[in-house]
């Protein structure tokens, strides 16, 4: 037997079953879960999904024209006009709580997303036993997988927390979103969904630096929302710092932190609050998180000169 035939015949299973027809595949996609460990906690992302965005106008300012977008995705040998959005949402398993911050997409995208059950069920567990989950801020690709199709809770015995000021934004009369939207019939949209999940789920609001659950540690870093949350999760001396809509592209969010992203409701206040936390995060031994990042989004803020980062991604270990 000649060598490509062996290797064919390999592929196909044995040669008395063999029908000519190529074989299946053995998976439809590729993992859609990942574990680790921070300290003591069992913690995992889960990938929901992802979709594709144009670059423009998603990334940069009116001053920062199409050409500097696409240089920098060039750059990371990225494609020029669509960029990949990944949907990670972390579990963390303190011993105690089975927690989830974020729910992604849900069934925003089509079936694009909505993969949370599916990944928990990987990882040996249901939406039945999720006992706190968190919600970093009011937007649909976080909020998506809180409710069924059915408008019921996902996560039926869960704590669902949020800071006050989120609830309290979306809530409010008119909430004002700056441009934060492609145009005024999206920005409504964006608050009737983020009404209906409100109105839906007994939220419990904290406060900056009220104490909460254990290990899951909330913190304001507004601009993106008013009330939109980073996370340190802390465990043994060990620390993951899950930076939330703070970045939302490897590339561009860190080559160019000042550049304002196009769902920033304040953007000033939300390119402040990116390179504070980024320069916090960037060349210590603090392991960081992007729920939009390349799954599964861990990695390291690296400094590369005076102004600018990179994204480190982390290799997989198994
Ligand atoms: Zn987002």
């Amino acid at each position: 037997m000649s060598h490509p035939e062996i290797i064919r015949s390999a592929a196909l299973g044995s040669s008395d079953t063999n029908t000519g027809s190529p074989a299946p595949s053995a998976a439809a996609s590729n993992a859609s879960v990942y574990r680790f460990e921070v300290g003591d906690f069992e913690c995992a992302v889960i990938s929901d999904g992802s979709t594709f965005f144009p670059s423009r106008p998603h990334f940069g300012t009116d001053a920062a024209n199409d050409k500097e977008v696409h240089a920098i995705l060039a750059d990371h040998s990225l494609p020029l006009e669509q960029v990949r959005f990944y949907f990670n949402v972390l579990f963390v398993n303190t011993g105690r709580d089975l927690i989830l911050i974020d729910s992604g997409a849900g069934k925003n995208f089509g079936d694009a997303c909505g993969k949370i059950a599916a990944g928990l069920s990987m990882l040996g567990h249901t939406p039945e036993q999720i006992n706190v989950v968190h919600l970093s801020h009011a937007h649909f690709d976080h909020f998506g997988g809180l409710l069924t199709s059915e408008g019921k809770p996902a996560f039926p015995n869960a704590l669902h927390l949020v800071a006050k000021e989120e609830r309290d934004f979306w809530m409010s009369k008119d909430p004002d979103q700056g441009q934060a939207f492609y145009d005024q019939a999206q920005g409504k949209i964006f608050v009737s969904q983020a009404r209906e999940v409100f109105e839906a789920l007994p939220f419990t609001t904290y406060r900056d630096g009220d104490a909460l659950p254990g290990g899951v540690l909330p913190e304001a870093a507004p601009g993106h929302t008013p009330g939109h949350c980073i996370y340190r999760v802390r465990s043994r001396g060990e620390e993951l710092l899950h930076l939330s809509d703070l970045v939302t592209n490897f590339a561009v969010s860190f080559d160019k932190p000042d550049w304002p992203f196009i769902f920033d409701c304040e953007p000033a206040r939300a390119v402040a609050s990116r390179k504070k936390i980024l320069a916090q995060g960037s060349g210590s031994k603090i392991r960081a998180f992007g729920n939009h990042l390349p799954f599964p989004g861990l990695g390291r803020i690296r400094p590369e000169g005076p102004a600018l980062l990179r994204w480190e991604a982390e290799p997989w270990v198994f």
